[in-house]
């Protein structure tokens, strides 16, 4: 601590400048053009602080703060200074804009400076910018401090805000001829930081300033952003990001910031209803509960109890996969429980414990700014994880190195040292092939390898013939390239890997996991900073609901159901089932074949998501009970749904999730339930009550049920609620006094002192193309919208991008003679769907890439049965297709 006088009184105050240490002891002085977020630049002076022996006065944001240093914050020299500072910048300011939104920080300086009422300016038309859905722009109300380019380039890495002119003439432009129209991905993060009403929310202005804010953690996917959420008169008027979020620092992307108003869409149901002839109809909690109830028991008694389902949900919090989990194994009596870690990241989870023994991420996001080389592999991760996705593009713009293996060219393929762009589907080639040239080359780490890994020799042998010339053969990419991604990977670190579906959705999904484990088992980019092995992972909770024990094989804590069930069974005080549980997919089979009676589906939409929309459709109609669970009758409900229960989005209740990077964040309740709407926990709790079996299920809140988990849960034990207040903890965190644990596999493995290198061949993916059948689909997701669409397509993201569109290389788009826009038909020999055509730059000939958001293109009809062997997990990425004009 230094020692300094601040106003004629002695402070301690921690090392750094003098506007951070005067903010530290709560002495409020203007700093209009500085922001927490970025490099103090000094500009504005109106920080200015006289320090004794300094000429001059100084900006208080530029200036270190110095043992021993006198500082005077408000002497008459200074306020003159800054009055004259304030005066200037009012001079053509709106006066209205003034007394409209006291709270900015430019109004609130002109109050405190009595200057308020010589802003005598006026809102000037032309420097309104009314096209964006979400921003407002009247730049009538800029004073120049920059904050909205800094932050667009230094934290978004957008450069999208442009300054032209100089002096008094100075304007501040969007990259486009308006906001919409230019590269703007609204983040909303100009809009945090300009400290007058430049740059305004349109929400904020259509509903008036918050009421009360709250604490709580982003719903859409796995970064886990921490956010402030803003609510007046029962509804959320606006978002902005926590400062304090571990994985976030202050920034949101669009889906956080911006997507929040499904929870008051017109659609939403908030009341239980069952189906009759003729359609829906409104039901009381007890009756639907009741027959909910009343046809499982009849079902179960007829059939057995494995003829019944559970789903849980990556949409909700922990504790209600928890309990969801424990109502299929305690009451229902079965092992059928899964979730949508299926069709996403169960590989990593599988191939990551195999490999290590722990089925979760290795490092931390903070670990981005560690390491000198990022791999990136099948993450288009400034679309899909923006926050942490604009942190690699940070890295690599402050020079980190950048390797992408991407099929397409993504926005970080185009910041990256070298791009690998494999064929879709030869993913474990290319990394053999890595594999071979770390070996080949003696660029292994001998220490690490003598020390902390077996089968090193027989991996050598096995490695040998992975030559990047044979790779390159089946991956169509340069072997040169893979001998220069390989070098970089290996001597250029610390190394940390990034995955994403890209690298899953595969039917060699587990391998391919195993295989970027063995690249990081040979270079020792395992157990330190900036290193490992991360899934980004899809959604918020995806993580928390497998962990949870919402999978077949695996109890809470992720822990195999037969070696773990005494002492569960002694928990629960009841025997568990002992026929083995089916997945979701092994679910879909056995409703088909009328094995499976009845599915319990919530926060997931099974017809929308699921491969082989036609196969899934006849499978769930044949069950006798299907009970849908959600926010809105969607596509599985509306088709085919007997009972529907409503539940609370996650802004209208309390619990935790956990991120990708095994972060458990609270959940904390902005607005109250919805209607009749109630808690997924609660609604699970009532369940249990109506099957007759109350015990272990009466739980009166969400950390009742938390405290049980971490009773359940060696290594979650020490993740009290009041330990997570404030960012939440990462597991392992064993007690009450252990601080989390950022980095994994610091000191042997989670399955002992050493781990194994395996060897990883190749099965080619079965969908092989051919004259019929002459392109490969990829699908996946973009910026705007959110796997089904269920929350993102009932927000303005819609008018940012509306519906599904294939993307193809324009040279195909030429050859077939299809403009711009056109519709066409994707055939594959599973299925059909019709969608707009656009040509896409990032796209190699003869191959495609769409999404899977809406139901009026319903993309997984064309998708076909394969899956990876090991978790069942749909191949989303390789799809032979041909592309037809529709007239
Ligand atoms: Fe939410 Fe993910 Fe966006 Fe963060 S990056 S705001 S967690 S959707």
């Amino acid at each position: 601590m230094l020692r300094v006088i601040i106003d004629g009184q002695a402070r301690e105050c921690a090392p750094g400048t003098v506007l951070e240490a005067l903010e530290s002891l709560g002495i409020s002085i203007p700093a209009l053009c500085d922001d927490t977020r970025l490099t103090p630049v000094g500009a504005c002076r109106t920080c200015i602080v006289e320090v004794e022996g300094c000429e001059r006065p100084v900006a208080a944001c530029t200036t270190p703060l110095a043992e021993g240093m006198m500082v005077r914050t408000r002497s008459p020299q200074v306020e003159a200074r800054r009055r004259v500072l304030l005066r200037l910048l009012a001079s053509e300011y709106p006066a209205e804009a003034v007394a409209r939104h006291p709270d900015k920080p430019f109004h609130r300086a002109l109050r405190e400076y009595g200057l308020a009422d010589e802003a005598l300016g006026t809102h000037r038309p032309e420097s309104l910018d009314d096209s964006h859905p979400y921003i407002h722009v009247d730049m009538s109300q800029c004073i120049h401090c920059y904050r909205c380019v800094r932050i667009c380039d230094d934290v978004q890495g957008q450069f999208v805000w442009r300054v032209w002119d100089r002096g008094a003439a100075t304007r501040i432009l969007p990259d486009g001829p308006s906001l919409r129209e230019s590269s703007c991905v609204s983040c909303g993060a100009c809009v945090d930081s300009c400290p007058t009403g430049a740059l305004e929310d349109r929400t904020l202005l259509d509903r008036g300033s918050p009421e009360a804010w709250t604490r709580t953690t982003c719903s859409y996917c796995g970064v886990g952003c921490e956010m402030d959420v803003g609510t007046r008169e029962g509804r959320i008027v606006t978002v902005r990001p926590s400062r304090e979020g571990p994985s976030n620092r202050g920034h949101l992307c669009s889906k956080g910031r911006y997507a929040f108003d499904f929870v008051t869409a017109p659609d939403r149901v908030t009341v239980p209803l069952l189906r009759e002839a003729g359609g829906w109809r409104r039901a009381s909690w007890d009756e639907a509960l009741g027959f909910i109830a009343e046809r499982l028991r009849r079902l179960r008694d007829a059939h057995g109890p494995d003829t019944v389902g559970m789903l849980g949900s990556a949409r909700a919090t922990n504790e209600e996969n928890y309990l969801a989990q424990k109502l299929a194994r305690v009451v229902l009596g079965t092992n059928n429980v899964d979730c949508c870690a299926r069709v996403c990241h169960a590989p990593s989870a599988a191939g990551l414990k195999r490999m290590l023994g722990t089925g979760a991420s290795t490092n931390s996001f903070e670990d981005v700014e560690h390491a000198r080389t990022l791999l990136v592999a099948g993450s288009n991760a400034t679309e899909c994880h923006p926050v942490v996705g604009a942190r690699i593009k940070q890295a690599a713009l402050r020079g980190a190195k950048l390797i992408v293996i991407d099929s397409r060219r993504t926005e970080l393929a185009r910041h990256a040292d070298v791009h690998l762009r494999p064929r879709p589907g030869t993913d474990v080639p290319l990394l053999n092939a890595l594999a071979q040239v770390i070996v080949a080359e003696g660029l292994c780490a001998p220490d690490f390898l003598r020390e902390r890994v077996d089968a090193v020799e027989d991996f050598q042998a096995f490695i040998r013939d992975w030559t990047p010339e044979r790779a390159a053969r089946l991956c169509e990419v340069d072997a040169e390239e893979l001998r220069k991604a390989a070098r970089l990977y290996a001597t250029h670190g610390p190394s940390m890997m990034v995955h994403g579906l890209g690298m899953t959705e595969h039917v060699q999904g587990t391998e391919t996991v195993m295989a970027l484990v063995n690249l990081a088992l040979l270079t020792g980019n395992l157990g330190g900073p900036g290193m490992g092995v991360n899934p980004l992972r899809g959604q918020n909770n995806v993580q928390g609901a497998a962990h949870m024990g919402c999978e077949p094989g695996q109890l809470t804590g992720y822990v195999p159901l037969e070696e773990h069930r005494t002492r569960f069974e002694a928990a629960w005080g009841a025997p568990l089932p002992s026929t083995p549980g089916l997945d979701l997919m092994q679910m879909m089979e056995a409703a088909r074949g009328g094995r499976l009676k009845a599915l319990w589906a919530f926060g997931y939409d099974v017809l929308l998501t699921n491969p082989g929309a036609h196969t899934t459709r006849q499978a769930l109609e044949r069950l006798e009970l299907l009970v849908v669970q959600d926010l809105f009758l969607n596509e599985t409900a509306k088709a085919l749904g007997h009972v529907f229960l409503p539940a609370c989005t996650s802004f209208e209740k309390d619990g935790t999730f956990m991120n990708g990077e095994r972060r458990v964040q609270r959940v904390r309740a902005s607005l109250p339930p919805a209607g009749e709407s109630l808690p997924d926990w609660e609604i699970l709790c009532r369940a249990a009550r109506a099957l007759g079996h109350p015990e272990g299920f009466a739980f009166t809140s969400p950390e009742g049920i938390w405290d049980e988990v971490r009773r359940v849960w060696p290594m979650g034990a020490g993740l009290a609620y009041a330990r997570l207040e404030h960012g939440g903890l990462q597991w392992p965190c064993p007690d009450e006094a252990h601080p989390g644990t950022r980095v994994l596999h610091t000191h042997g493995f989670a399955l002992g002192p050493r781990a194994a290198l395996r060897r990883i061949g190749y099965t080619p993916s079965p969908e092989a193309r051919s004259e019929d059948y002459p392109f490969v689909l990829m699908t996946g997701r973009r910026l705007y919208a959110f796997n089904a669409g269920t929350m993102t397509s009932r927000t303005p993201n819609v008018r940012l991008q509306p519906g599904d569109w294939l993307d193809m290389a324009p040279a195909d788009a030429q050859r077939l003679g299809l403009e711009d826009g056109a519709r066409v038909r994707v055939r594959s020999r599973h299925g059909q769907a019709v969608l707009p055509m656009h040509r896409a730059e990032g796209l190699r000939p003869g191959e495609l890439f769409t999404t899977f958001h809406t139901a009026e293109t319903l993309i997984n009809a064309v998708i076909g049965p394969h899956q990876d062997p090991y978790t069942h997990t749909p191949d989303y990425k390789v799809t032979a297709v041909r592309v037809e004009r529709v007239e």
